[in-house]
């Protein structure tokens, strides 16, 4: 019987005692000298308590400033001695002020990356500081360093790999321009680092530059914000060595090629061009200045300080002839960048008495036309007219000149969009060229945060709906497995429960009744229109207590991270994603020298027939995905992908909004950790036993390290045996039916002694 063995059965009623905050609530302010106080402006503050008199404390805070407060308002402070610890798990008192300030005075101290239990914390230094680079990565490699790093968190998803054999994953979260991309890069370059050796880590690590250009832009959060979200799954050799890559990408924001606000910028391969092209390749392209192209002037900003767009082209080029791109697609790529640039600038003028319009055949126009490789008229027509199916008959429709606008900028996105499926399509042949699949991977999944602005759209609502889904995924990973396997394996342990988000993915994901198949319902009706969209939600939905029916055409979400209100305004549209026929027939007839560029879009279509894909009110063709389908079955993969890893997670912070170093907002902060489940996750693993090894495996790892004889030589009395040669304290750790169980830090000492010993 386990439990005769069990060397923690006089102890299970000892488990520590959580100090959690649900126990400081009653708080008695004469034991400490310290305490947090909420200072008027919201923010805490350390105060030093100076005298204590019924229910009421004087307190002296912010360098002699006395009031008298009451003394259940105030919060115990840490002993000075954990001033900074590397895990906020180490803190006696886990209260809001002390996490805060933990992290604070860290990040006072250029240690950006802390520990919340298993998850790591990295709070964005907007600078350079010296962690990086070969002697922080031979050292992590070696183990001498062992203070919370990317690095660190690469290297043990790396050995966890090779020891457990089970494929891992960094999922990287935190919302834009925490440093998501950034950190995604220091994990891929520690691993290049230390499993490369073929070459082939060089040409994954081009991959960022590549993808950079084409996929990222200037935003108002972050001078280079990634606009699309990315997977990029290492693969390693049966020799441990890197192998091989491949990326997926998901929801890359079309809407910017044709528009973007003031300050911001469209993707910067735009401006690269225009910049870093050669003179003889601006002949070519008939290339003009950034000023010249109306995408690009509506936001009137041209420029990001600190960054040479003439050379980021130069970069990329040469990123491009590391992946195998060839010279000449290199040029074709150029050409559609140019395309879409003066697309931007094909106008129109009213031809007839019922206001329809025609493009006006200029510069733009016969540019637009030379750079596709077809004729100017056939173009022509594509922008002016769509034809129809109504019933057995072909009509051809003239468009006015909003609906001739929509059709350029269809055409424009189109082609963008397709150009960057394009790419991703020749690095991932280049990165799995030749190389068998044979071992296992790492994936690192950078993908955009949660998201609310004061008007949130379609694709808010897609960003948080993946957002929601994740983190379920780290839920169920962090907690709800983790409860699971305790309780299979017969231990005692005190439940904790946690906030789970399956409510508001149902209100997603419910068919018919719920907000994804009510979309997609409304978009293939031909009548459908925003407005039916929202009225159908409120019918529908209104008794869910994850949603709320908004005046007009709006409607908001109880979100895990909070409300977030969605005007439905251009969600259809968006939706049904339509390239009209005109357009799609036009690309396939193009003599550009990049028919693969438009493959995705064609191969998107119904095969046959291709007449009436678009019916005459524009409703959506059901056998069409709509952009919605289209993402959730990419979500699915992605979900179904990380369930079959060990993840690692990661949660970026963005201590300021003005991008400055030495910023620390706790306001802004305290949001973030509560957005991301870092607060949660620490309680719950504070009272829980995160580290576990089967006996036999616990005992084949650590039994050469035995110095006396062991009478039996099972597994569990072997691995006891080692517990108490090593003086593991019996409240650190529980013996389960088949593994054993240890709290955080605990296999440290046994993992030392057995690397020096090997
Ligand atoms: P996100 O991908 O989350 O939107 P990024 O990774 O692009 O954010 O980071 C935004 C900016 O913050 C970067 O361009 C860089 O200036 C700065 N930054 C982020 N992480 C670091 C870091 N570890 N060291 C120095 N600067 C950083
Ligand atoms: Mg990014």
């Amino acid at each position: 019987d386990d439990k005769d063995v069990n060397p923690s059965t006089s102890h299970q009623n000892s488990i520590l005692p959580s100090r959690g905050w649900d126990d400081i609530s009653v708080y008695n302010a004469k034991k400490t000298q310290y305490a947090w106080f909420q200072a008027p402006d919201g923010n805490w503050e350390l105060a030093k308590i100076l005298s204590v008199s019924g229910t009421e404390s004087l307190i002296s805070y912010s360098e002699g400033k006395v009031l008298k407060v009451q003394s259940d308002s105030l919060l115990p402070a840490n002993p000075e001695i954990l001033d900074g610890v590397d895990d906020l798990m180490q803190l006696s008192y886990l209260s809001e002020p002390s996490v805060l300030y933990n992290l604070q005075y860290r990040y006072d101290r250029d240690l950006i990356y802390s520990k919340a239990g298993p998850v790591l914390v990295a709070i964005n230094p907007f600078k350079n500081i010296p962690l990086y680079g070969n002697d922080y990565v031979e050292a992590y490699k070696r183990k001498a360093i062992d203070s919370p790093h990317v690095y660190a968190i690469a290297d043990t998803a790396m050995r966890e790999m090779i020891r457990d054999e089970v494929n891992q994953s960094i999922v990287i979260s935190g919302e834009s321009g925490a440093g998501k991309t950034e950190t995604a890069k220091i994990a891929m370059q520690y691993l290049a680092a230390v499993r490369g050796g073929s070459g082939i880590e060089y040409e994954i690590l081009k991959t960022n530059p590549i993808l950079e250009g084409f996929g990222n832009a200037k935003t108002s959060r972050n001078d280079n914000s990634s606009r699309f979200g990315k997977l990029i799954e290492i693969h390693f050799s049966e020799t441990g060595k890197i192998s091989g890559a491949s990326i997926q990408t998901f929801l890359l924001e079309k809407s910017r090629v044709v528009q973007c606000t003031e300050g911001e910028r469209s993707y910067h391969s735009f401006y690269q061009l225009c910049a870093g092209a050669s003179p003889s390749l601006r002949e070519k392209l008939n290339l003009k200045s950034v000023h010249d192209y109306k995408y690009l002037q509506q936001s009137n900003c041209y420029t990001i300080p600190g960054v040479n767009d003439a050379e980021q082209f130069g970069i990329v080029m040469e990123a491009l002839d590391v992946v195998h791109v060839s010279k000449e697609d290199q040029e074709n790529l150029c050409a559609m960048l140019a395309a879409v640039l003066w697309l931007g600038n094909v106008t129109f003028a009213v031809v007839d008495n019922e206001n329809h319009v025609e493009p006006v055949i200029d510069e733009a126009l016969l540019s637009v036309a030379k750079l596709l490789g077809c004729e100017a008229e056939q173009l022509k027509l594509a922008l002016s007219t769509r034809k129809m199916t109504v019933g057995k008959e072909n009509i051809i429709q003239k468009l006015t000149l909003a609906q001739a606008n929509d059709s350029r900028d269809a055409l424009a996105k189109s082609i963008y969009s397709g150009l960057f499926d394009w790419l991703v399509e020749q690095i991932n042949k280049s990165l799995s060229a030749g190389k068998r699949r044979t071992g296992r991977s790492i994936s690192i999944l950078d993908i955009y945060g949660f998201e609310s602005f004061d008007v949130n759209s379609i694709e808010q609502f897609c960003i948080n709906y993946a957002n929601e889904r994740l983190q379920q995924h780290f839920n169920r990973h962090l907690f709800k497995l983790e409860q699971e396997e305790y309780i299979q394996d017969g231990i005692h342990w005190a439940k904790v429960d946690f906030e789970d988000n399956q409510d508001c993915l149902s209100l997603f994901e419910k068919k018919p009744l719920g907000l994804l198949s009510l979309l997609d319902e409304e978009s293939t009706f031909p009548n459908g229109t925003d407005l039916s969209f929202a009225n159908k939600l409120k019918q529908h939905l209104k008794s869910n207590p994850c949603f709320r029916g908004e005046r007009g055409k709006a409607f908001t979400v109880h979100h895990y991270a909070g409300e977030v209100t969605y005007d439905t305004t251009g969600f259809l549209e968006k939706n049904r994603d339509l390239l009209h026929l005109d357009s799609i027939q036009l690309l396939s007839s193009c003599k550009c020298k990049l028919p693969q560029i438009f493959a995705s879009n064609m191969r998107s279509q119904p095969e046959k027939p291709v007449v009436g894909s678009v019916t005459k009110s524009g409703g959506m063709d059901s056998q069409k995905l709509s952009a919605m389908s289209k993402f959730k079955g990419q979500l699915f993969q992605l979900i179904k992908c990380l369930g079959n890893t060990r993840s690692h997670f990661i949660r970026c912070i963005k201590p300021n909004n003005t991008h400055s170093p030495g910023i620390y907002n706790q306001g802004l902060v305290l949001q973030q950790l509560k957005c991301c489940g870092v607060l949660e996750v620490v309680r719950i693993s504070r009272s829980g036993f995160p580290t576990r090894m089967t006996h036999q495996k616990f005992a084949r790892r650590y039994g050469f390290l035995l110095l006396d004889h062991v009478a039996s030589r099972d597994p569990l009395s072997v691995s006891v045996a080692i517990l108490q040669q090593f003086g593991i304290l019996p409240e650190m750790y529980q013996v389960g039916y088949t593994k054993l169980f240890f709290r955080t830090g605990q296999i440290g000492k046994l993992e030392d002694t057995r690397n020096r010993t090997l």
